[in-house]
């Protein structure tokens, strides 16, 4: 548990939330200020900051939890897709500093946006760029 992290005193019960699924590990609830009804957040029960701090058990927690509940999440509000992910780090809008899965579900017409539409201006990269990030991001796994 982490002092001044909100999503700790609710794991805590020190925050109220409206949970809507539980385990070991893992906490479900709806989102305090929604983009859609059904806007669910899944966490970690222990404090991480950032999705690649997870130990590898808690990790499959998370996704298998958003895999089980995105469809259900669906079904509750009768939406028709959803939008899944995770702000990871200041830069990409990570507000709250304990890693947190969004499920948003989605309706035809809504007016929103798909997930393409977070990241600024798309890049012009060329061939040889995109062979060097792919070889860079393969360097690392191996270093
Ligand atoms: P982030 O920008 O960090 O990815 O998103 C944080 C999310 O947590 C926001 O969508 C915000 O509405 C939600 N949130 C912030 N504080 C609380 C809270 O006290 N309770 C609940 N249920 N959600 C919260
Ligand atoms: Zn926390």
């Amino acid at each position: 548990m982490a002092d001044d992290c909100i999503f700790c005193a609710i794991v805590a019960g020190d925050i109220p939330a409206r949970t809507v699924h539980e385990t070991d590990d893992i906490l479900a609830f709806l989102d305090a200020n929604p983009l859609a009804p059904g806007h669910t957040l899944v966490i970690p029960k222990a404090h991480h900051r950032h999705v690649g701090d997870l130990p590898a058990d808690l990790s499959s927690a998370v996704f298998d939890a958003v895999a089980d509940l995105t469809p259900r999440v669906q079904a509750a509000v009768d939406a028709d897709a959803a939008n899944v992910g995770l702000n990871d780090g200041e830069a990409a809008g990570q507000e709250v500093p304990h890693v947190h899965a969004h499920i948003v579900p989605r309706f035809e017409g809504d007016g929103g946006a798909p997930i393409h539409a977070v990241a600024g201006e798309r890049p012009d990269l060329s061939d040889a760029e995109l062979d060097g990030i792919a070889a860079d991001i393969t360097a690392e796994l191996d270093g």
